[in-house]
């Protein structure tokens, strides 16, 4: 089984890239179908795994976020891939923070199992963190001559600053979805290797943008005193930034397309100065709490995990602090304009003869939506706003996903005629 998991894994990257450029392979179908059934028969992830249970409320909570897992292995080098790096970095990382004073961490997973993307939003949000850092490896094109060459650590921030390279990434580490099952019902049709898709990311509040920024450039700039190469903060739209209502950030260690860096990247020295380095980085965004650049982490190198042993049901603990509210899905306008009696404003983009799922893939990944029903139809809107200006940026995305979309008054529910 092993083997055979294996044999699926080892082309998933390269599926995605071929799905990328629409070029369908045998082989592609073949891998498909051995993750799915993977999917089918292996456990589904448990919840969220604290390390430190007896953290005070008023504790910084930092979500740690191991890419990958399972059948789903990201991406591959010559003798390792990516998640076990990003598990073994991530474990790392939790056990650092969990021995300063003031954090408290919360896995997405501590062993090699998969969560699907959504699930580690939700274990995050749930958790009421602080700060999301979701560990991975990056990766080039078996295609491309810079492959085994290049190297360096990048920290990536949700964010509008659009390049060809950095949605490459992004499609990469998203189309994970496609592992899972159904995933277009889960994921409201968003399609992770479609550009268009991508739209959606551009109705995001991100309020916590500018803490997201600093928090990754304090992350990035000890990856890079640690030795990394420099490639720089950047920004692309990752689900799993986009889904999670705290600031965020997604790293990308180094290469393992890269042999040398492979070695490095795999090794315990490695993994245990990538780790320290993110540590100093979270220490030096939430105040220096305990934490100072002189630490030593070297008595670090090689923790025993015998409190999560490999492939162990998770412990489930029940969060001592009350979970805060998403709030990037309700964005604060929303709430204001709900709130007041005055018209609400909503963004009409579909009209339907019956009622759709909430996660109909007619909505192109838009959501949450909302519908009133008028004449036998089912009018299908997206967000709140306290006025046709408020709503016209928004607007001007949706259209671009729905041509005749248009702003509607409502009494927050029902279409109003306006005075
Ligand atoms: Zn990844």
């Amino acid at each position: 089984m092993r083997n055979l998991k294996e044999k699926g894994l080892i082309p998933h990257y390269f599926v995605i890239l071929h799905y990328l450029k629409g070029d369908m392979v045998t082989f592609k179908h073949i891998s498909i179908v051995i993750l799915l059934l993977a999917g089918c028969i292996l456990p589904l992830p448990g919840n969220s795994i604290r390390a430190n249970t007896k953290a005070a409320s008023n504790d910084f909570i930092v979500v740690i976020d191991a890419g990958h897992g399972d059948h789903d292995a990201g991406a591959l080098g010559q003798f390792t891939n990516e998640k076990s790096i990003n598990l073994g970095v991530a474990r790392k990382l939790g056990k650092m923070l969990s021995a300063r004073k003031g954090f408290k961490v919360v896995y997405t997973r501590t062993s090699d199992r998969f969560v699907t993307l959504q699930g580690r939003c939700d274990i995050a949000n749930k958790a009421g963190g602080d700060l999301f850092v979701s560990i991975h490896t990056n990766s080039l094109d078996k295609k491309s001559p810079k492959r085994t060459t290049i190297k360096g650590a990048s920290v990536y921030t949700l964010g509008l600053k659009r390049s060809d390279e950095n949605l490459a990434v992004a499609m990469r580490e998203n189309s994970v979805m496609k592992l899972e099952n159904d995933y277009s019902t889960t994921y409201a049709g968003f399609d992770p290797t479609s550009s268009e898709s991508y739209i959606i990311f551009e109705l995001s509040q991100n309020k916590h943008m500018e803490q997201s920024i600093s928090a990754a450039h304090k992350v990035q700039r000890e990856l890079v005193k640690a030795g990394r190469a420099d490639r720089g903060v950047r920004q692309a739209n990752f689900w799993v930034l986009f889904k999670t209502a705290m600031p965020s950030m997604l790293v990308e260690l180094d290469f393992i397309s890269n042999p040398t860096v492979e070695k490095y990247l795999a090794s315990e020295k490695g993994q245990t100065e990538l780790a320290a380095a993110i540590c100093r980085g979270i220490c030096a965004y939430r105040g220096n709490t305990g934490a100072t650049d002189t630490d030593s982490f070297e008595d670090l190198g090689t923790l025993s995990y015998d409190d999560e042993e490999e492939n162990a049901e998770p412990k489930i603990e029940k969060a001592q602090k009350t979970p805060a509210t998403p709030t990037r899905k309700t964005p604060a306008k929303k709430e204001s304009a709900a709130t007041s009696k005055s018209p609400v404003y909503k963004i009409q983009f579909l009209v339907s003869d019956r009622k759709l799922p909430a996660n109909s893939k007619k909505f192109k990944g838009l959501s949450p939506v909302e519908y009133y029903q008028e004449n036998g139809t089912y009018k299908y809107t997206f967000g709140r706003y306290n006025s046709q200006t408020e709503a016209a940026p928004d607007l001007r995305t949706v259209k671009k996903l729905f041509k005749d979309a248009f702003v509607i008054t409502t009494d927050g529910k029902n279409r109003i005629k306006q005075q």
